[in-house]
């Protein structure tokens, strides 16, 4: 199987199921399942997806169908399409929904909260479900709806456990999803200094909910605004926004149709080199609230750290929250960080098979982690990181306080560990 995480695509998996079907619940119920936990593989954009001896469920091969209900705007997606094929498939009735910085991603990046350059206007990917099919770590089947006021505990229970702790308790196979008109954008992208970088961050924490930044940092800094295009005045906002930083020409601000055409951040250097040597990566996402006075030491810091980062692959780099999630409830969700502004993620990157490489870059990647953590102290648990040694830690920071009821949840729904450790 081909999957576009290099580090997973070069790991020699036990095998690969790829029907979701009854065999595969006689499986899971009759424990069947050897080595565990059952890997599970959407879009295949992360290392956890599959690994060395395991088996990965590829759903690629069977989760295919999307329909949309035009009389409804709500879509039915199977857990085997990208974000790209759902933009796809919407763009054809003028509707959109809250994808990423990349289309290659799949239903993880929904299951995992989903966190777009549009949150801080339109929510969360996970914040536009309405209803989740699954088949728990037991092998039996549900189907859950979005609980309204009056359901009861069972109900909101249930689905706060699978809106953003899923892939623990479960595999879902299809996701009803609440889509919205397609929205004109602007965007501006830049290389910009380190002082313009600090500039950015403290002045877009009072941007308003209809623009975002994003930035990456490697061997340059990458910065990246976007305006949700609302009215004729959207273009000379996102102009005076950045104005106040560098001067720029108001060509530089770009007018595209809707997410589908955002260009990428960073040009994918996590996964590929310009020579032809597979780079292998891990990411870490955490979060946190606004960096306000700190943000120029924190600055200061991360480019001591990014002077030294042991492969010119590891980048540090952000999403802007904030706006409408601080708005709105997330008490219905298992994306406990309620407060968040920033998603920092930090990617350590070494070439294949180099053993030290791997080790340093990870080592790397703790340090900025450690460096970040005052400011930062959530973890977005877009990636999983079962095999390392800080596991136990990223499930407790992303979690918090309801991890011990999610623990007894997994102790119903998957009793034999049959799916990632929790
Ligand atoms: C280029 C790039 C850009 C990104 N941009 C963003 C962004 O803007 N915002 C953001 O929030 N995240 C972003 N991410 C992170 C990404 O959304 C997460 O890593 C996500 O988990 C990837 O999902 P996937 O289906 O593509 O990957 P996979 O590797 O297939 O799956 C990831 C994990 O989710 C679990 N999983 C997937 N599908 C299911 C299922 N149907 N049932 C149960 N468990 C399942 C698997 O166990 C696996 O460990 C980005 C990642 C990349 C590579």
């Amino acid at each position: 199987m081909s999957i576009p995480n290099y580090l997973a695509d070069d790991s020699e998996i036990a095998g690969a199921i790829t029907r979701v079907d009854e065999s595969l619940q006689r499986l899971l119920k009759e424990k069947q399942l050897e080595p565990k936990p059952l890997l599970v593989c959407s879009g295949g954009t992360s290392t956890r997806c599959a690994a060395d001896g395991h088996w990965t469920l590829d759903l690629r091969k069977c989760c295919k169908e999307i329909i949309f209900q035009p009389n409804e705007n709500v879509v039915e997606l199977g857990a085997g399409l990208t974000m790209k094929v759902l933009l796809g498939e919407l763009l054809k009735y003028k509707r959109s929904f809250p994808t990423g910085l990349s289309g290659e991603t799949g239903m993880g990046y929904i299951l995992s909260g989903g966190i777009s350059p549009l949150s801080r206007c339109q929510g969360l990917a996970i914040d536009q479900t309405l209803e989740i099919n699954g088949i728990w770590g037991t092998g039996e089947s549900f189907t859950f709806s979005k609980p309204n006021q009056s359901a009861d505990l069972f109900e909101k229970k249930h689905w706060k456990a699978l809106c953003g702790a899923a892939p623990f308790l479960a595999i879902i196979t299809s996701l009803k999803l609440k889509t919205l008109p397609l929205q004109p954008i602007y965007f501006w992208k830049s290389k910009v200094t380190q002082k313009e970088l600090s500039k950015l961050i403290s002045d877009s924490e009072k941007w308003p909910s209809s623009a975002s930044l994003q930035w990456s940092w490697g061997s340059e800094i990458t910065a990246y605004a976007v305006m949700v295009n609302s009215n004729n005045s959207s273009k000379d906002s996102l102009s005076r926004l950045i104005k106040s930083v560098r001067a720029i020409d108001d060509e530089e601000i770009i007018p595209i149709n809707g997410l589908h055409m955002l260009p990428n951040l960073i040009s994918e250097v996590s996964n590929k080199s310009k020579i032809s040597i597979r780079i292998h990566s891990e990411v870490l996402g955490i979060l946190g609230p606004e960096w306000g006075d700190y943000c120029e030491d924190i600055i200061k810091s991360l480019s001591s750290l990014i002077k030294n980062r042991p492969h010119p692959n590891c980048t540090i780099s952000s999403q802007q929250l904030g706006g409408f999630n601080e708005q709105n409830s997330l008490e219905s969700f298992s994306f406990i960080d309620k407060n968040a502004m920033w998603k920092p993620w930090i990617t350590a990157s070494w070439e294949k098979n180099d053993v030290k490489g791997r080790v340093e870059s990870i080592k790397w990647l703790k340090d900025v982690w450690e460096t970040l953590e005052a400011n930062c102290p959530g973890v977005h648990l877009a990636q999983m990181h079962q095999h390392l040694d800080w596991h136990q830690k990223e499930i407790k920071s992303a979690f918090g306080e309801w991890l011990p009821e999610l623990q007894d949840l997994k102790s119903i729904y998957d009793p034999n560990g049959l799916l990632p450790a929790l």
